[in-house]
């Protein structure tokens, strides 16, 4: 349906003068996705300030069948935010703390928190909300619970979904479900909340969450290791999981260019270690004062029994974020070495050498030269498979290749028992591979959860399914 000079007008009241926009510059910045690689198109910017206007909104829609998009902070990278036609529902009004229960560590927040200030809330209370990630300066929780989004603790405390006890939620139609209840054992039928998390706001808009909270670490160590082989990074992690339990709080991978490729384009980084060698791991301890120790502990005994080649331990937190840089400027430092082809996928943990090896000789067969720079949460199994163009050549032949490649990688993975997409979701960019690598039955459930959920197909229509 189109959006009519009355429905609009409806909507507007419904959210008052602050709440909308239909300025062409501010529409511009709803429709493109942060990179450019998605550009739609919306009549309507619509910003609700409270769970009520965002019914109201929700309510009106739903009755003249107009499409809406729920936009958190607009770093998703799949494309999932984009609206085609419709309005774009802003979450950004929303986004108080609402609550913080420090005896029960949990905080209730709005859905347009930025997921730093929520992490500084929690701090302030000497607690740790533990989800972090690159983009955590702008990205919402709604949007990391839209996206059930990873990042660098998963391996310690879960995805985005292992952080949530309640949600509050508007349905297409309207309605809401009040699901904000903070209790950690609570068997009362099935478990909602799982619904709209990792549905990318396909079924409903989250509008708040009860997270849980974790005593906030005293001390946080990093560490630089460098190995001979990716089987190498693994038989590290195992040991460092052994002899550090829950103090591990993240295990990185990151390949020698990878390395390579930061060190060259990145202003100011340096490689910590003189000789190079085959790849590395980002290590994190963290926990009671004395985690140093720990951490020294794990490095010389495997340095002993050669699987250590080298490493480095931050003997300061900006010697810790220096180490830290080299791992999150990766994406960065691709860009400008030319044009690149990506994968965000997972193995089970004990494949992750296996896939490396299998997957660079598939993709240096087909395109020779390829830069393949492999990166990421080797604890969690997830590996950004990166390629970079080689150098002499034209990076739109490249990027043309762009299918093809992703279907070899995403095959194999699907061979190995893994995930096409581990955490960065569906949106657009990945709805034909839900439909290759998904059971029939699967889809059939999910076709029919969105059916019963949004019978009038308004909630981000065209995404994920
Ligand atoms: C530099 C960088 C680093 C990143 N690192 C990681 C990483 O380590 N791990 C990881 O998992 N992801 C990572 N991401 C991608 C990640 O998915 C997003 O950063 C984040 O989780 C999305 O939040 P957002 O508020 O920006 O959501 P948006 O991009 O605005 O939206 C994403 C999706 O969620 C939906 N949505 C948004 N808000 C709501 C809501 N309130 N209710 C219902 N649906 C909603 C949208 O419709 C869209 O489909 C990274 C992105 C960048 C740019």
């Amino acid at each position: 349906m189109t959006l009519t000079a009355t429905i609009s007008s409806a909507i507007k009241d419904a959210v008052g003068p602050k709440g909308w926009s239909t300025d062409s510059e501010r529409i511009e910045a709803h429709v493109t996705e942060r990179r450019g690689l998605w550009h739609g198109h919306c009549d309507l910017v619509v910003s609700p300030a409270s769970t009520d206007e965002v019914a109201q909104v929700m309510s009106i829609c739903h009755d003249a069948g107009i499409a809406v998009v729920p936009q958190g902070g607009n770093t998703g990278l799949v494309g999932g935010g984009v609206p085609e036609g419709g309005i774009a529902l802003s979450l950004s009004r929303l986004n108080s703390i609402r609550n913080i229960d420090a005896a029960n560590n949990t905080m209730t927040v709005d859905a347009g928190c930025i997921l730093a200030d929520v992490q500084a809330a929690a701090a302030a209370e000497d607690r740790l909300f533990p989800l972090s990630l690159g983009a955590e300066g702008s990205c919402q929780i709604g949007g990391n619970l839209a996206t059930n989004a990873g990042g660098v603790q998963v391996l310690r405390y879960g995805n985005a979904r292992d952080l949530v006890l309640g949600l509050e939620v508007v349905l297409p139609d309207g309605r809401v479900w009040e699901g904000l209840k903070a209790l950690r054992k609570d068997n009362t039928g099935y478990d909602l909340k799982h619904l709209f998390i990792g549905a990318e706001g396909t079924l409903g808009v989250i509008t708040a969450a009860v997270l849980k909270l974790y005593p906030l670490p005293q001390s946080r160590e990093t560490a630089l290791a460098a190995l001979g082989n990716a089987d190498d990074a693994l038989r590290l992690f195992l040991r460092a999981g052994s002899e550090a339990g829950d103090a591990l709080t993240a295990f990185e991978y990151i390949s020698r260019q990878s390395l390579d490729i930061t060190v060259t384009h990145i202003p100011g980084l340096k490689d910590p270690l003189e000789a190079a060698h085959d790849c590395y791991a980002l290590i994190e301890l963290s926990g009671a004062d004395g985690i140093k120790d720990a951490l020294e502990q794990v490095l010389a005994g495997a340095m002993e029994d050669g699987i250590v080649e080298d490493a480095v331990i931050a003997a300061s937190g900006a010697q810790a974020a220096e180490l830290w840089r080299i791992r999150e400027t990766i994406p960065e430092a691709q860009i400008t070495a030319g044009a690149s082809i990506k994968h965000d996928v997972s193995v089970p943990v004990s494949k992750v050498p296996e896939f490396l090896v299998r997957a660079q000789q598939i993709v240096e067969k087909e395109i020779p030269g390829v830069r393949v720079c492999a990166f990421g949460h080797l604890g969690d199994g997830n590996i950004h498979f990166n390629l970079s163009q080689p150098k002499a050549a034209d990076g739109e032949a490249f990027l043309a290749e762009w299918k093809k490649i992703n279907r070899l990688v995403h095959d194999l993975v699907h061979e190995m028992g893994g995930s096409f997409s581990a955490e960065h979701g569906i949106g657009v960019l990945k709805r034909d591979d839900l439909k290759r690598y998904t059971s029939a039955v699967e889809l059939e459930l999910m076709q029919a959860l969105k059916q019963t959920l949004d019978p009038k197909g308004i909630m981000n229509p065209g995404k994920v399914l």
